[in-house]
């Protein structure tokens, strides 16, 4: 049977953000990587929400190892106090970061991954399993399916692609897909200037971070077309979660975010609904859609935004042993670090190979997949998770434990559950009430909390 050969490279799968910042951690640690990137250039995901300003600066967009890599290549770095659209990041940063001689040659895009196993042995299979290369079964751009050889797998390949559905249960609302077919659902953050809102009434439905950019964005479009009219539907009793902790955030942008929001709804802006859970969608004439809620209420609407979160798409991995946690779908470990259900505030402790691993001897998820259902990742702590695991595979152990992570408050230090509710006991024990631990070590600059990552209110 094949074993594994040290010519085999480190396949990455994903050109993102994370995905790079994993091949130029790998570069550094004399090991070879092999980004494969489903879509047709670098950053395709962030391409698709070039539109939607970050609320992270460029400080922390950054991951150290691609930026000492371009360095060498003569790039100069953004002002790290700007706050970047997502195009800016995939233009300014990931396609030069591509392009560096280093990299260039080691990112295959138009390939994308269909499954990954062991070569020679399914899942049951556990003797000799470890010394077995992975075998990924990719889709090139022709259409052909080939086979590559890997010595070990970060699967950094996002949640873009696999909304959450409308549907309160876990399911798509009835009626979901022929509204979604019919264009009436929208994309996940839709450009609402590039044409089909204006004059319209469109409802957004979620709690986080999306919701929030797409009612602004609604807003803002008002203002120079009139006769549009913005309608936001919360499952929450209060929408509180999606207000965020306003000038308490160490990330002023996110929020502002929140501020915004408030603002827009009480000058009258927005039509708020709350407690609003999605059970039917009605296509009428297939121009329009009435949208039922269980309690009986209806929304009658031109547009609807789904902006109820992502899910991991686990089935490229069912070939692969992996330790999820049941509720979030993150690594075993990470999930109650990052349930939205008990820890609101999003903290989480900062987190390398070891909590990442799975049975899966050389294999990682890392990147926004790696929070699984989980709604709080930041790119940063991508960063932070593949510096560590390329730490890992390459024999380096204290550097693999030695975790880094640095990040803002939301300065939403409360028990507010993922449904919205305050739950006045997890009030009082929440978990940015807990006493600080003690610093691990920095990697970003200073007036920040150590130790612990308080991390975004979602997307
Ligand atoms: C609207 C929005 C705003 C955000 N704002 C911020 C912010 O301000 N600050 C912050 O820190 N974070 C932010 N995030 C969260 C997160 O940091 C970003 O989503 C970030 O892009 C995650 O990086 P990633 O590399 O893990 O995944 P992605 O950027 O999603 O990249 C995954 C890549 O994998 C590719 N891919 C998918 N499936 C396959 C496959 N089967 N085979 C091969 N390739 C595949 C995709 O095409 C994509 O290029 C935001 C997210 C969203 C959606």
């Amino acid at each position: 049977m094949t074993a594994i050969r040290t010519d085999h490279p480190v396949a990455v799968i994903g050109a993102g953000p994370v995905g790079l910042a994993a091949a130029a951690h790998l570069l550094e640690r004399g090991l070879e990587p092999l980004v494969l990137e489903a879509g047709p250039s670098v950053g395709a995901a962030v391409r698709k929400w070039g539109h939607v300003r970050l609320f992270s600066t460029w400080r922390y967009n950054l991951d150290p190892a691609s930026v000492r890599l371009l360095e060498r290549h003569g790039w100069e770095a953004p002002r790290p106090t700007a706050l970047p659209y997502g195009a800016q990041i995939v233009e300014d940063y990931l396609e030069p970061l591509a392009a560096t001689p280093e990299l260039a040659g080691r990112i295959r895009t138009g390939h994308r991954v269909l499954a990954v196993t062991r070569k020679d042995r399914d899942r049951g299979s556990s003797l000799g399993r470890d010394q077995a290369p992975f075998l990924l079964r990719v889709q090139r751009p022709d259409g052909a399916v080939a086979e590559v050889l890997a010595r070990a797998v970060i699967d950094a390949s996002g949640t873009w692609e696999h909304r959450a559905p409308l549907g309160t249960s876990g399911l798509p609302a009835l009626g979901e897909e022929d509204a979604t077919a019919a264009a009436l659902v929208t994309a996940p953050l839709a450009d609402v200037t590039a044409g089909g809102f204006g004059g319209r009434r469109t409802l957004v439905v979620g709690g986080g971070h999306s919701a929030a950019n797409s009612v602004l964005a609604l807003t803002q479009l008002s203002r120079t077309h009139p006769g549009t009219e913005v309608v936001w539907a919360v499952r929450a009793a209060a929408p509180a979660r999606a207000y965020g902790g306003g000038s308490a955030d160490e990330l002023p942008a996110r929020g502002q975010l929140g501020t915004r929001l408030q603002t827009m709804v009480e000058s009258g802006a927005v039509r708020l609904v709350t407690g609003f859970r999605t059970e039917r969608l009605e296509t009428i004439d297939g121009q329009r859609l009435r949208v039922h809620a269980a309690d009986g209420r209806t929304l009658e609407v031109d547009r609807l935004i789904p902006a109820t979160g992502f899910r991991p798409d686990l089935s490229i991995l069912s070939e692969v042993r992996l330790d999820l946690d049941p509720a979030v779908d993150a690594p075993r470990r990470l999930g109650p670090l990052i349930d939205p259900d008990f820890h609101s505030c999003g903290t989480v402790e900062p987190h390398g190979a070891a909590v990442l691993a799975h049975p899966e001897k050389d294999f990682y998820v890392a990147g926004m997949k790696s929070y699984g259902r989980a709604p709080t990742f930041l790119m940063a702590t991508g960063y932070e998770q593949v510096r560590s695991i390329a730490a890992a595979l390459a024999g380096d152990a204290p550097a693999a434990e030695a975790v880094e992570l640095e990040l803002p408050a939301t300065g939403v230090c409360s028990g507010i559950g993922s449904d919205g509710s305050a739950d006045e006991a997890a009030l009082a024990g929440a978990c940015c009430s807990t006493p600080e631990p003690t610093p691990v070590s920095i990697g970003f600059p200073t007036g920040l909390r150590h130790g612990r990552a308080t991390e975004g209110a979602g997307t």
